[in-house]
């Protein structure tokens, strides 16, 4: 029987049982469409990164023999539509059967399953053999529960999976050391280079720009380090162990001017494209740590286990729970629009200027930066979450709706309600002063509230809390902000209330 296979450009599992063996009668297709580049506007590098990895894989199939067929962007028999893609396929190969591998997008999943049914030859959907859980198994974890508590899913996944475990009991006699992962980086220790591949992208840069698909963001054209194959995103796990690994725990939370990267991994392409999967990684790096026991600490180990194992898993499980409902979410009813800097990284507040021109200039941030910094801000300043969805979707090299949507609209914008935070994650310049050294350099002054160079998050985190402080009155962690605030007294809390929308309806100017 002849099969048609598709492989849509986050399923770039080569290790996938569908390529164990050749088959004469079976053909895989790739296909880089404006469906996908148009549907959001991404960063100039996502959109290279995708469609280097994805030509990386199909040049890669096709040595191990696979028959497979590849549409490039600006090819003039590619239709640009999922659809017309698998109908032409379909015709011109008279195929006989289609199959797919289920995908992470709710959006993809309805449109695959829509086109299957109109389809007058059977069809099968398979696994993509990545991620440790399957879409419904934290459903089922956290059946008849109020609390859908991330630690206690982190608990079950290590026990399921044995991972850092001795027996029953968690390595180390401790579950979490999330307490020792809070230090300011202040230089005390150098920290390594990112990993550098320095690919030359002029000519992928030129078909994009000519094909006009509308992006966002910088790229340099002779130096694009992101990994785009398998073999270099093993290099990067390796580079990980050997440089980072040692300090990553302790460095997790900090921020630094002169450090976009910190001890950060860089792994959340390679993994999300799942050119590698998260049960390598996990193995690659337990296996390191277990080699250097003497030179690394269980909190760096436990550290970066959890964002995997825990995070990732938890934020996939949640999204197919909670999904479609999930997208249209704002229980705090914010409906501000973003400001412009967002776009051009004008403006004179350090750290949301540095998080932001980071974010353009690399695709990435770490989760500090976009949890506190800018995620903060667009809280505070109450903007739609719709807005600050579509901006975190396109900017991020990492973005894909499974990942981004509930790490956006939910852990970071509170707008559904508390699924995944239990309070919303805000704060005053006291935050980031703590855990960076941008109030130093910056043009406002952290401990100020009211003069002309106070910092704004002083007033707007205030303003916040009052503003909603009906919808949190119920909720046991905000007891103490609340309280806080109706200590303030009300000539006080009139003057923060006239600073903080002054900067709302002004944000370009701050
Ligand atoms: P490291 O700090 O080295 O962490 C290792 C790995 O852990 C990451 O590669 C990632 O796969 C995983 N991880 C860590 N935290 C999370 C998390 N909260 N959710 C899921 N996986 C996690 N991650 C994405 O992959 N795509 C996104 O679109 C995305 N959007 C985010 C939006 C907001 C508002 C926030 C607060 C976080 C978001 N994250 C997202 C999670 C996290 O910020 C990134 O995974 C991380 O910064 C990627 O860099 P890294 O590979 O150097 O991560
Ligand atoms: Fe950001 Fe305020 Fe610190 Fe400036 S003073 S870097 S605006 S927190």
């Amino acid at each position: 029987m002849r099969k048609l296979r598709l492989i849509l450009g986050d399923q770039l599992n080569s290790e996938h049982s569908w390529f164990q063996k050749t088959d004469e009668n079976t053909l895989y297709v790739l296909a880089e469409m404006r469906q996908e580049t148009d549907y959001v506007k991404h960063h100039i590098q996502k959109v290279v990164a995708f469609f280097l990895s994805m030509r990386n894989f199909y040049t890669h199939i096709k040595s191990k023999g696979h028959k497979s067929i590849y549409f490039e962007i600006s090819d003039i028999e590619n239709p640009q539509n999922l659809e017309k893609i698998i109908s032409k396929c379909i015709e011109k190969y008279r195929i006989q059967k289609f199959e797919y591998q289920l995908p992470d997008e709710f959006r993809l999943d309805e449109e695959l399953k829509k086109i299957c049914s109109n389809l007058t030859i059977p069809s099968e959907a398979f696994d993509t053999e990545h991620f440790f859980t399957n879409r419904t198994e934290l459903s089922e974890f956290f059946e008849g529960k109020k609390l859908l508590l991330m630690e206690n899913f982190y608990r079950y996944m290590r026990k399921k999976h044995h991972i850092l475990m001795d027996g029953s009991t968690p390595l180390g006699n401790q579950w979490n050391f999330d307490a020792s992962n809070r230090k300011k980086y202040k230089g005390e220790v150098a920290v390594p280079s990112e990993k550098k591949f320095q690919k030359e992208v002029s000519e992928i840069v030129q078909q994009i720009r000519e094909a006009e698909i509308s992006t966002i963001g910088n790229i340099e054209l002779n130096s694009f380090s992101w990994p785009t194959s398998r073999e270099q995103s093993l290099e990067v796990v390796d580079y990980f162990c050997k440089n980072l690994l040692k300090h990553f725990g302790d460095y997790e939370d900090a921020m630094h001017t002169d450090e976009k990267f910190l001890f950060h991994s860089r792994l959340s392409f390679a993994m999300n494209s799942k050119m590698i999967s998260p049960k390598e990684v996990i193995e690659i790096v337990i296996s390191y740590y277990h080699k250097n026991e003497s030179n690394i600490t269980i909190s760096q180990i436990e550290g970066f286990v959890r964002q995997i194992l825990g995070w990732r898993e938890y934020i996939r499980g949640i999204y197919w729970k909670e999904m479609p409902n999930y997208a249209r979410m704002n229980v705090l009813n914010n409906t501000n629009k973003l400001p412009d800097f967002f776009w051009t990284g004008k403006t004179k507040m350090n750290c949301m200027s540095h998080a932001i021109n980071q974010s353009l200039d690399d695709a990435y941030a770490h989760h500090i930066q976009r949890l506190m910094v800018i995620g903060n801000f667009t809280l505070l300043t109450q903007i739609h979450p719709d807005q600050v969805d579509a901006w975190y979707l396109g900017v991020y090299i990492d973005a894909i709706e499974w990942v981004e949507l509930p790490n956006t609209r939910g852990m970071s914008q509170y707008a559904d309600g508390g699924i995944i935070a239990t309070k919303p994650y805000v704060s005053s310049g006291s935050y980031i002063n703590k855990m960076s050294n941008n109030c130093a350099k910056c043009y406002y002054n952290v401990k100020d509230k009211f003069g002309e160079k106070a910092c704004p998050f002083n007033t707007l985190y205030w303003n916040f809390l009052d503003e909603k402080k009906e919808y949190f009155k119920g909720n046991q962690r905000m007891g103490m902000m609340l309280n806080m605030l109706n200590k303030i007294s009300p000539e006080e809390l009139y003057k923060i209330k006239i600073k903080a929308n002054e900067i709302i309806e002004n944000m370009d100017s701050y």
